[in-house]
């Protein structure tokens, strides 16, 4: 079939570029629509950049295509393969000059692999950029229809997105509020004619509706800049809450649903702080409430949240030593979003107990957290070596990076780039081994990578070492 299309309809172009036709069979016209969902739902992953035109494919996160200034060394024509350099890392210095400073802040913090690869087209709804017919389905009913239809034609499956989150009643019931437009905005209290002026009351910019007040308005930016989720929030296509709500959906899990909720909430205390008592939050302060609502929402109903339930019931309370002969290697990563730093953490112990190796690199964020964790894997596996550790295990507190490696779970977003060499390390060693702890168990290498982020230079340390290693790092 696909042979038999080819060549009538493209015999001398790739799927992604073919036409209509002068006389288009039912088939083919049906494939093109689903094609178009295609288009809009694709990205590209850079390797090389070679494949790829910076004006006119989607290549950064978010559909911003970016509009080239005009530079000299750049044509309209130019490939992305222009922006990288030798090493197979962003020009910097091209990049600041050629777009506006967010696009270039988005560009730099695209992880690129170690090695030129070929450039791959992947699924943008997607965490890991695998298609799957779900998402697609649901894009594509997007595309049919853009404006979603008032709240009573809403099914009430969609209000799942909402009610089946494991946070708080009083933060469920404020989104719903929020779905249904019934927050007591100005712009609502306007339209009830309560008051005289829709305007928001913090930035005075635009008329405070629900969308305005949680997510576009610049004192709310400043709160999901300090989230994980800042990016998909900058791309987001809708702009009523339910609709918000689905969109991130696709892209993101439960936990994270229940985090978004909770930053909304948070955003919409501190705007009520603001109005009625005229106090101005820090961001940083609304950011944490929102971890620490859902943090303790799950503390005290454990039974609502199985996999950590299971964890605290079964799982391992403390760091074990490894077995005699053996090394085990902790990692992690920390990030601090508003630096836009990275840092990475690694430790190495014997069966002992005993610290034999141990560092932590300062870096730019790169990527997202688990991008980040993955590096803290390599920089593990490059101590050990260093320190000579014939036969070791690897332990991370990131259960993505570890069923990624393991093959568990697969992924063909940039993250890849990382998993591909960590599996590439690990194969020549047979009692090598990669596993997921809980974060308590990883106390050493967490603090490690938490207090190089304010460190300027790498630290390597190998040998005996008289006092515990995490001490000795934080007197640097
Ligand atoms: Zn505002």
């Amino acid at each position: 079939m696909a042979q038999i299309l080819k060549a009538k309809y493209f015999k001398h172009s790739s799927f992604m570029e073919a036409k209509l036709g002068s006389n288009p069979s039912y088939v083919w016209r049906s494939i093109l629509w689903g094609r178009q969902v295609l288009h809009k739902g694709l990205r590209w992953r850079i390797g090389d950049g070679k494949q790829v035109k910076i004006s006119g494919n989607n290549w950064v996160k978010n559909f911003e295509i970016p509009r080239a200034n005009p530079h000299p060394s750049l044509s309209m024509e130019a490939v992305v393969a222009e922006l990288i350099d030798g090493s197979n890392e962003w020009r910097e210095d091209l990049i600041g000059q050629s777009f506006s400073k967010e696009t270039a802040e988005r560009i730099l913090r695209t992880p690129l692999p170690k090695t030129p690869r070929p450039d791959k087209l992947v699924w943008h709804f997607d965490k890991h950029g695998i298609y799957s017919v779900k998402s697609g389905y649901q894009l594509a009913v997007k595309l049919k229809s853009p404006d979603r239809p008032s709240c009573s034609d809403i099914s009430k499956t969609m209000w799942k997105v909402i009610w089946v989150n494991d946070i708080p009643e009083k933060v469920k019931i404020f989104m719903w509020r929020a779905a249904q437009n019934v927050l007591p905005t100005v712009e609502n209290l306007w339209k009830r004619k309560i008051v005289q002026d829709p305007v928001c009351q913090r930035c005075c910019r635009m008329s405070e509706d629900v969308f305005h007040a949680l997510v576009g308005c610049s004192f709310a930016r400043k709160v999901w800049k300090l989230t994980d989720f800042y990016e998909e929030i900058k791309g987001l296509a809708h702009q009523d809450m339910l609709s918000v709500l689905q969109e991130l959906a696709m892209m993101r899990g439960k936990k994270d649903i229940e985090q978004i909720i909770a930053v909304c909430w948070a955003i919409w205390h501190s705007r009520n702080c603001f109005v009625f008592e005229g106090k101005m939050e820090d961001p940083l302060y609304s950011a944490t409430r929102a971890e620490a609502v859902v943090e303790s929402y799950r503390r005290i109903n454990p039974g609502k949240n199985n996999a950590l339930a299971g964890q605290q019931q079964n799982g391992q309370q403390v760091w074990k030593p490894p077995l005699p002969g053996c090394f085990k290697v902790n990692v992690d990563a920390a990030t601090n979003l508003s630096k836009q730093r990275g840092g990475i953490g690694a430790v190495v112990r014997d069966s002992r107990g005993d610290c034999v190796a141990a560092a932590a690199q300062r870096t730019t964020l790169k990527g997202n957290v688990a991008d980040m964790e993955a590096e803290a894997v390599l920089l593990g596996i490059q101590v050990a070596r260093k320190a000579n550790c014939a036969h070791f295990v690897i332990e991370s507190d990131s259960k993505e990076v570890v069923e990624l490696v393991l093959k568990r779970k697969s992924s063909l977003a940039e993250i890849s780039w990382n998993i591909e060499e960590i599996q590439e390390c690990l194969k020549g060693q047979s009692t090598t081994s990669i596993f997921f702890v809980p974060r308590r168990c990883n106390v050493m290498a967490h603090n490690l990578a938490k207090v190089v982020l304010d460190c300027v230079d790498p630290v390597l340390w190998i040998g005996n070492c008289p006092v515990p290693a995490g001490d000795i790092f934080l007197q640097l």
